[in-house]
């Protein structure tokens, strides 16, 4: 049978939240506290998909329904979790935070699942990641809000239908095109965030900065905005390391010139690239002649996980054009070669 104890992987709402590769623990703490948008008002950007929930809560609310499912789609930072925060927030539900890998067998989903009460949400990040043994109970939870138990082999085979309270599951994801159909089709709503643009950056900034009472004037508000590769969670990270360095270095006021000094420091290019970024577009140059190359050689000589490369990695190059995937692999776009000379220049100058 079925271990039907809770994950230990599990966080609740309210007092914790997950911890994924991609943002450090640091970071979370204070989000979580006072960053985060607790509202669709508060939420800056993504104007069609705030309009897509807006409509789909009032209308559940409405009916005296839960929401339907909801699938998010795009690259870690944009705001997926926070999403998930606000759906629980404005439909009066308590938000359950896991994520794919961390429910490795059917009885870590069952007792979560078992422990919903009506209308609370169930967030699973990297949903595209569960196993296929757990997606598959995940199936009939959805649609049914029931889970079939099977006793027994054979001619003893037993069934028997265990019912659900009424949740609502929202799903985020990297790559939707790894999440197999049958759970695709079970989301009524699919949105997928793009990166924000400067003007978003430049109001997340400036928020960010009234919330944690820092000083940031609206040109350092501007260089932040467009260093910060189009995500919410970047803009965050940078006005912390920038704080501190115009504590220490400056006069506690943040101006363009601090931005630029602050970030020259961290390694943070004028394109907003970081030495991660510099070293894939590097190896693609001088290994592999400007591509076309495959994603694993270029992991390979690298020596980080391809998944990474992909998530993390390339979405902005491919979004600014720097990088250009093609069926035969990744190539350089053209201005990619003239911005590493420069962006080289910029950073190691200062060496
Ligand atoms: P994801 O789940 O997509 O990786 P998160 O929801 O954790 O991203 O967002 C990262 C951080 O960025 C949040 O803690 C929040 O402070 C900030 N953030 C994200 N989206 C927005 C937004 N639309 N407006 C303001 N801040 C945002």
């Amino acid at each position: 049978m079925m271990d039907e104890s809770p994950s230990p992987l599990l966080f609740s709402s309210g007092t914790r939240d997950l911890t994924t590769p991609h943002s450090r623990p640091e970071d979370q703490a204070e989000e979580f506290f006072s960053l985060r948008p607790s509202s669709l008002r508060e939420y800056i950007g993504q104007s069609e998909t705030v309009e897509t929930l807006e409509i789909a809560i009032a209308a559940a609310k409405k009916r005296g329904e839960p929401l339907e499912h909801v699938l998010l789609h795009g690259p870690p930072g944009l705001g997926k979790t926070t999403l998930a925060h606000i759906i629980a927030h404005e439909m009066g539900g308590r938000l359950t935070l896991t994520s794919g890998p961390a429910l490795e067998k059917a009885g870590d989903l069952v007792g979560i699942l078992t422990h919903l009460s009506e209308g609370d949400i169930l967030f699973i990040d990297e949903i595209h990641r569960l196993p296929r043994m757990v997606e598959e109970f995940l199936y009939s939870a959805m649609e049914d809000f029931a889970i079939d138990f099977v006793f027994d082999k054979g001619v003893h085979a037993r069934s028997h239908r265990f019912r659900l309270n009424r949740f609502v599951l929202v799903g985020a994801t990297t790559r939707v095109g790894l999440l197999s159909a049958p759970l695709r089709d079970r989301f009524g709503l699919f949105r997928s965030l793009d990166f924000y643009e400067e003007t978003d950056l430049v109001r997340i900034a400036a928020r960010s900065a009234d919330l944690l009472e820092i000083r940031l004037h609206p040109e350092g508000a501007q260089v932040l905005a467009r260093r910060s590769r189009g995500t919410p969670r970047i803009v965050n990270r940078l006005l912390k390391r920038v704080r501190d360095y115009a504590q220490v270095r400056g006069d506690g006021h943040i101006y363009g010139k601090t931005v630029h000094e602050a970030l020259a420091l961290e390694g943070i290019d004028a394109l907003g690239l970081t030495p991660l970024d510099r070293r894939y577009l590097r190896t693609i140059a001088e290994f592999y002649g400007g591509g076309p190359v495959g994603i694993e050689a270029i992991a390979a000589t690298l020596q980080e996980e391809s998944d990474t490369l992909v998530d993390v990695v390339e979405p902005y190059l491919l979004k600014t054009g720097l990088v250009v995937r093609t069926s035969a692999g990744r190539r350089l776009g053209a201005q990619a070669f003239s911005h590493l000379g420069s962006g080289l220049r910029e950073v190691e100058g200062r060496k």
